[in-house]
């Protein structure tokens, strides 16, 4: 689960993402950087403004480089595509 970060860690990261969120992901319909504004108040709420720290990759990995800020639509989008593709494990079958 998220919440791994030092809250030091956190606030570079947001300061570093100038209150909007860094995904980069092409599945989720924004093009480039979401750039979602966020507003530090709303962490870990679902609503317009709300956001959560998640990890790039490696979840152990602590560090401000493995820190990304995520608005709360990515940060679903990130989690349900976690979960409904250990659900459909049949398809995966299929892949290259
Ligand atoms: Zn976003
Ligand atoms: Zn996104």
């Amino acid at each position: 689960m998220s919440g791994t970060f030092a809250r030091e860690t956190v606030m570079r990261a947001w300061l570093r993402a100038a209150a909007r969120c860094e995904c980069k992901r092409t599945t989720h319909g924004h093009s480039g950087r979401c750039n979602r504004l966020l507003v530090w108040s709303n962490r870990g709420r679902d609503s317009s403004s709300g956001w959560e720290a998640d990890s790039r990759d490696n979840r152990s990995d602590t560090s401000l480089s493995n820190c990304e800020i995520l608005c709360w639509e990515c940060h679903s989008h990130i989690f349900n595509s976690i979960s409904s593709r250990s659900s459909t494990r049949s398809a995966s079958a299929h892949r290259i």
